[in-house]
């Protein structure tokens, strides 16, 4: 399977942030590798700047979140279909920062996935335990619960959900910004139940404080098949030597 690298810079990045993606395509000789997917989710305020300007270069683009619903009075909110016209492949949904800080149900994060299939994105919805849920033994319950209810049970125009339509992150709420991350054993565990429960050929990919310096060994591992990275896709440099550890 193509692994997907996927930076997620979160509330980080003015104009001149610019600097970063063209040092991103510059090491990667200005196109995609053809065993690897490279994506950028900038935040929203840079996201038509940089797809338009970067088209047909190495990376792609997406946006950190959507609404469900298409247009409407939503003060402040996007939708897929306005990430898609301003150039987005991709969209993060049911973030743990979001879950957190919006209170986004399991519910809230299916619709938003729907929307992304609608709207022609491919929906990186996020699952993940938090430290207590892990260290009373409900991280496997947690994590199904989640998938059982954020990823949408069809596919784009009410055909069926195809593997390629999606992507999932599973990412441990604990992992993330902390520079801890679970054991290779406790990853593979978790890839593999997540895989019990999706299409085969879909892209299962760990998030959670993802390095230069570990990320060769993670993306080893059995049913990983790529990462959202947080702080260190920030740096063109690092985000670059995850890249690079993901190479056949
Ligand atoms: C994230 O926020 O999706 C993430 C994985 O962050 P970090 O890599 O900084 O832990």
């Amino acid at each position: 399977m193509k692994p997907l690298i996927a930076g997620n810079w979160k509330m980080n990045g003015l104009a001149d942030a610019a600097s970063e993606i063209e040092a991103l395509i510059a090491k990667m000789d200005g196109s995609a590798p053809a065993d690897r997917d490279v994506a950028v989710c900038p935040p929203a305020t840079l996201l038509a700047g940089f797809a338009a300007r970067y088209s047909d270069e190495a990376i792609q683009f997406g946006g950190q979140d959507c609404h469900a619903e298409a247009s409407g009075a939503h003060t402040g909110d996007i939708s897929a279909e306005m990430l898609a016209d301003a150039g987005a492949a991709f969209v993060i949904v049911g973030h743990s920062e979001r879950r957190a800080d919006h209170g986004e149900t399991d519910a809230a994060v299916r619709a938003k996935a729907e929307a992304a299939l609608r709207a022609g994105l491919t929906p990186i919805i996020c699952v993940g335990e938090t430290q207590e849920e892990r260290s009373t033994g409900r991280a496997f319950d947690v994590v199904r619960t989640q998938l059982a209810g954020s990823v949408p049970t069809s596919g784009p125009r009410s055909g069926p959900l195809a593997d390629d339509d999606y992507v999932i992150a599973y990412e441990p709420v604990w992992a993330i910004g902390t520079g801890l991350t679970p054991t290779l054993e406790d990853i593979a565990e978790m890839h593999e139940d997540i895989r019990e429960r999706t299409g085969a050929g879909a892209r299962i990919l760990y998030g959670g404080s993802v390095k230069p310096a570990n990320a060769a060994e993670i993306l080893r591992v059995r049913n990983v098949n790529g990462a959202l990275v947080g702080g260190a896709s920030l740096k063109a440099n690092d985000f670059y030597a995850i890249v690079a550890a993901a190479a056949g």
